[in-house]
């Protein structure tokens, strides 16, 4: 295995620069300078002439702020970390996008996905034409740590870490993440979609130690806003700096920054509906025990079950017959026979068994 001495924070990657990462096109790109990016003060009573704009107040006639500066001061307090380490996006797609466009060169470049995981990985290496290369996870949905070193060359920009990992539920544990982290010579995304239903924390608390780091959550899960779109990306300045000269100048729309930080503010009420959840997630658990083709109920730490059951075709087309819509994974690598099952309300959960159990 091809360690890195251990030694603290910064000079752990003591040869790491990410001028070396990013492609040379965005190295000299000089960013469109919108109107708002030339003049921002909003808080002054000013007349805005420069927008070419309508200007008869209806709640959306302006420009949105192209920096969110309000979502991510409310985002900054709530993660305990500096609004300068945060970009936001138009869901974490267009985060992942983003990212993908700054480092890879197409053709040339490569990327690391470990399946089975998130699928849109994949979509974005094909769209922007970068070669992907796939390590599957072991038995127990772990990082394969030395296949994926060996896998990895000059060329390899990204290695993509999905944990809690979409469709199989579970963390990686911990010293894998760290290892890699130290190992990998490019940039480590771990893309936390469901971490604040994990019991595991979240890597942001140790962002400052890996200049290779970049973390994205959404509010599309936890927060139960997929409807606005919007995405986190978590990194050092450098890497947001980078980021921040691509992203479209408006892709965060004024009504999601609006629905956004009202929710950001309802902290307690987002809480509860992650220990409701949660709370449903271990009481659907006990009840799949009991249905008779159900073979393997795999550990959860997301708010979705991952079930291995006899035939996962007529399964999933049974809960179909009787209105229920899951996930069938079964020709992803690793899940044959699997269905990933999301944990709903109290009520949808008990319909969700009574059809299992009367197929
Ligand atoms: C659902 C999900 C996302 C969310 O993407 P958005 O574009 O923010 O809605 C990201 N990553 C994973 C692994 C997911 O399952």
């Amino acid at each position: 295995m091809r360690l890195r001495k251990q030694v603290q924070g910064y000079k752990m990657k003591n040869n790491f620069n990410i001028e070396n990462l990013v492609r040379e096109n965005i190295k000299s790109l000089k960013p469109y300078s919108s109107a708002r990016d030339e003049f921002k003060e909003f808080t002054k009573d000013m007349v805005f002439l420069d927008a070419n704009e309508n200007p008869f107040e209806n709640g959306v006639n302006r420009y949105p702020d192209p920096q969110q500066t309000t979502v991510k001061k409310e985002l900054s307090k709530l993660k305990e970390i500096p609004a300068t380490n945060i970009l936001l996006g138009n869901g974490s797609d267009e985060v992942l996008d983003l990212i993908f466009r700054a480092f890879c060169e197409p053709k040339i470049d490569n990327v690391i996905t470990l399946p089975p995981t998130y699928g849109m990985y994949k979509v974005l290496a094909t769209i922007n034409n970068v070669e992907e290369r796939e390590v599957l996870l072991n038995k127990n949905f772990e990082p394969n740590i030395d296949s994926i070193l060996e896998k990895a060359d000059a060329n390899s920009k990204i290695l993509f870490l999905c944990s809690p990992n979409n469709p199989t539920g579970n963390s990686f544990s911990q010293e894998s993440v760290e290892t890699l982290l130290n190992s990998f010579n490019g940039l480590v995304v771990i893309d936390e979609a469901y971490i604040d239903f994990s019991s595991q924390k979240s890597w942001l608390e140790r962002l400052k130690e890996f200049p290779n780091l970049i973390i994205t959550q959404t509010l599309s899960k936890a927060y139960g806003m997929a409807g606005i779109r919007l995405g986190i990306c978590y990194a050092s300045e450098e890497i947001i700096t980078i980021l921040n000269k691509l992203k479209p100048p408006y892709n965060v729309n004024e009504l999601t920054q609006q629905k956004a930080l009202k929710r950001l503010l309802s902290k307690n009420k987002v809480q509860h509906e992650i220990s409701k959840i949660l709370e449903q997630r271990e009481k659907l658990i006990e009840k799949l025990k009991t249905i008779s083709f159900v073979e393997e109920i795999y550990p959860t730490d997301s708010n979705f079950v991952l079930v291995k059951v006899d035939n996962a075709i007529d399964r999933y087309n049974n809960l179909l017959e009787k209105g229920i819509v899951i996930r069938n994974r079964t020709t992803q690598a690793l899940c044959e026979n699997t269905l990933r099952l999301t944990v709903g309300t109290k009520i949808e959960n008990i319909k969700l068994i009574k059809a299992l159990k009367d197929i």
